[in-house]
């Protein structure tokens, strides 16, 4: 415990942690595991969770929504028990740390929820590196990440950020080195979709076709080559999502959304993942405001960023 004259000191570390769009996700077929293999290439983008995690005397991890959430919170199911994601991140941490203390962690949601975008896994891995920071439990970045991969596949991305191919259930990371800036606009859905619920779709559409689904081994370069060099039109001709069917079954509403963006000016548009987050393509920062701005005027939810960004990283320590 973290003890100064007998009394106890409380300290706060906030940390921030990107949200994530798939730019590829190849999905093979259902393994007897339950999970599908993936090849896909991840890619940070410019809108960003944010935890803070105050030291507490009581022993015990709490966890509250900050008023500061950019996000329209009402209704929305984000449990604050122990099924929550930092709250997780939280555990691990104290049984890997000897001087953990109590902890209560504040969380700025700006990722939409169930959207596609990894943000329950940015509140993980926001809180993995905060704890580490707190107790001094000294983690080097791989420990974390290994602790990262317990807690769900995306969680490894959003500590590491920038560029990276993602092999096995998504958690086989290698970082690539892109430099060049790609400009997106997001368009969020007012309602969610649930991960688990999109594959059963895919797994399904592929059942009724009989076709055979082969397991995804790698990506496509030319991906990677579009991503390093910056080229949207050449990366608008290679972005793939096996999943964007599945979530279009589920919600049709998205095929109208990646219509209305391609007519006001996108290069390209692509589901998020498991959606319903639809990220489209821009030539430009400016290109991608003006994106936005249209399709707000259409009563979207839009919100131009850019990536890759850095990963998790503490943006202040303050001793209370
Ligand atoms: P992924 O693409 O990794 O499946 P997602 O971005 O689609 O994730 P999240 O917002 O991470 O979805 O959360 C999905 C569900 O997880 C939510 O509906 C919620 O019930 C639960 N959850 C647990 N912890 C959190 C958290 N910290 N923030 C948001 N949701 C959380």
């Amino acid at each position: 415990m973290n003890a100064v004259r007998g009394r106890f000191s409380a300290r706060t570390v906030r940390v921030k942690a990107p949200g994530k769009v798939n730019v590829s996700l190849d999905v093979g077929p259902l393994r007897p595991d339950g999970y599908h293999s993936v090849a896909s290439v991840f890619l940070a983008v410019s809108l960003y969770e944010e935890v803070a995690a105050t030291s507490t005397d009581t022993g015990e991890i709490t966890v509250s929504l900050s008023p500061a959430s950019t996000l329209d919170l009402d209704g929305v199911d984000i449990p604050l028990d122990e099924r929550n994601l930092a709250y997780k991140a939280a555990a691990i941490m104290t049984d890997v740390s000897e001087h953990s203390t109590g902890v209560h962690l504040e969380i700025t949601k700006r990722v939409p929820v169930a959207g596609g975008m990894g943000g329950g896994s940015a509140d993980a891995a926001a809180t993995l590196l905060a704890c580490d920071a707190l107790w001094n439990s000294g983690l080097s970045r791989d420990e974390l990440a290994h602790l990262a991969a317990e807690l769900g596949a995306d969680v490894p991305f959003s500590l590491l950020g920038g560029t990276a191919v993602g092999l096995g259930v998504g958690d086989e990371l290698s970082p690539a080195l892109v430099k060049a800036q790609t400009d997106w606009v997001l368009v969020t859905a007012d309602f969610g979709l649930p991960t688990p619920e999109v594959y059963r779709t895919l797994d399904r559409l592929r059942a009724d076709e009989r076709g055979a689904v082969e397991e995804p081994a790698a990506v496509d370069p030319m991906i990677l080559q579009a991503l390093r060099s910056g080229d949207a039109d050449a990366l608008s001709r290679v972005l793939v999502n096996d999943l964007q069917r599945a979530s279009i079954e589920l919600a049709p509403s998205l095929r109208d959304t990646l219509g209305l963006g391609e007519s006001l000016g996108a290069i390209a548009g692509i589901v998020s993942g498991s959606g319903p987050t639809v990220a489209l393509l821009s030539h430009s920062p400016a290109a991608a405001e003006g994106l936005a701005e249209d399709l707000r005027h259409h009563g979207l939810d839009a919100l131009a960023v850019h990536g890759p960004v850095h990963g998790a990283r503490i943006i202040s320590d303050t001793l209370l």
